[in-house]
């Protein structure tokens, strides 16, 4: 169907959004993209991208314009909270003949997958109703308008509207972490991912280019504090390695809790959703846009490859099914493991951690 005049609608510019326009794109759709949100209010943040999202990435032509952006990263360490080795995992063997492991501010690639998407992003549009028809669907908007499209993509985020509106399902699960996340400007040096694994929590800096750090944390719990900066003080204030520098240098920090979705089907009629609309997790394998841009690719593949719409959804979803569930399953597994003590858990990590944490990733490697 490459090249037909589907007029299809593309709900949320975040990663899915943006990747799945510029997909469209490349396919030969001309979709519109609609964003609540003006183009500014995009929090100041990190994102780690395992090599999976580099090959998705290559494959929407945008390899060239991310290269030069953040870090690449070539070693993961894990340290006990004393700052003590653990294990390490060698990302450059891990992900060969795949891409390379970046780290970058969230903002960068936002700016990258933009001009990727064309530009065309209706900004400030927020869909409020969404009626499947036959062959089709009437979209409207909080301004009163509204319009017919033959496809609507929901790429609306956890807390997707689409979702509810489509009756495809209702809120997301909390996944049982607090995490926090800062952009660190005058930290410690620090060249590798690096994680210091305590007692159900854990604290994670990774350079992002020019000097800067991308630090993560997280707790078990599902109530986000009043002063995060003053909580994560208390929780990894007798913290090893990095640690006491990077705290000493951080000022705005995010703080929110995990979440999941899902759903026993991502479509209803003509109405689909991607990225963390239809399978968001916990991000503790970092995979969150790495699917999202993989769906990106496998749904422009599947809409040009079929003879119809119908055909080229249920197609998507059994590709994407099998690599999403692997990534909520090793996702609960590693986070299960947090309420292992330190002192269970250590000298395992030491003796076989690097291969533990490897076979996280062991399906995901595979091809899209
Ligand atoms: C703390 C944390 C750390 C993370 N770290 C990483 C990491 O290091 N690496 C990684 O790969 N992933 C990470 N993730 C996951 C990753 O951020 C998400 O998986 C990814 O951003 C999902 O993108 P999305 O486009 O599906 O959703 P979103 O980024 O939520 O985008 C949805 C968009 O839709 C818009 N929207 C919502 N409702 C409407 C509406 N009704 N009408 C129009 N527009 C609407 C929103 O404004 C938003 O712009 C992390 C997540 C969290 C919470």
């Amino acid at each position: 169907m490459g090249g037909s005049p589907l007029r299809i609608l593309v709900v949320g510019a975040g990663i899915a959004g943006l990747a799945v326009a510029r997909a469209l794109r490349l396919a030969g759709f001309r979709p519109d993209v609609t964003e609540k949100l003006p183009p500014t209010e995009r929090a100041d943040t990190g994102l780690y991208l395992p090599g999976n999202a580099a090959r998705a990435l290559r494959r929407l032509d945008l390899d060239g314009p991310l290269r030069p952006l953040g870090e690449v990263i070539h070693r993961q360490r894990f340290l006990d909270a004393s700052g003590a080795p653990l294990c390490e995992v060698d990302l450059d063997a891990l992900w060969v003949g795949v891409g390379e492991c970046r780290a970058l501010p969230r903002a960068e690639l936002h700016r990258v997958l933009l001009t990727g998407a064309g530009g065309a992003v209706r900004h400030g549009a927020e869909v409020s109703a969404v009626e499947p028809r036959p062959h089709g669907v009437t979209v409207g908007f909080t301004d009163g308008t509204c319009a017919e499209y033959d496809l609507v993509i929901g790429a609306d985020g956890p807390h997707s509207a689409v979702r509810t509106l489509a009756a495809l399902g209702g809120p997301p699960r909390p996944a049982g972490q607090v995490v926090y996340r800062a952009i660190v400007r005058d930290g410690p040096r620090v060249t590798d991912w690096t994680a210091l694994l305590g007692q159900r929590a854990g604290f994670l800096v990774v350079p992002i280019g020019a000097g800067r750090l991308h630090c993560y944390a997280d707790e078990a719990g599902t109530t986000v504090p009043t002063d995060p900066l003053a909580r994560l003080h208390e929780l990894f204030g007798d913290y090893g390695g990095p640690v006491p520098e990077v705290l000493a240098a951080l000022h705005g920090v995010h703080a929110e809790i995990t979440e999941e979705v899902e759903l026993g089907r991502w479509f209803h009629g003509r109405v689909l959703l991607v990225g963390d609309a239809a399978h968001a997790t916990a991000p503790t394998l970092s995979q969150g846009a790495a699917m999202a841009l993989e769906d990106a690719v496998v749904l422009a593949e599947s809409l040009k490859a079929a003879s119809d719409v119908d055909a080229a959804l249920v197609a998507y979803e059994s590709r994407r099914r099998p690599r999403t569930r692997w990534v909520r399953d090793r996702t609960r597994d590693r986070n299960r493991t947090r309420d292992v003590s330190p002192a269970l858990r250590d000298p395992l990590l030491r003796g076989r951690g690097g291969r533990i944490f490897q076979e996280h990733y062991r399906l995901l490697v595979g091809p899209l």
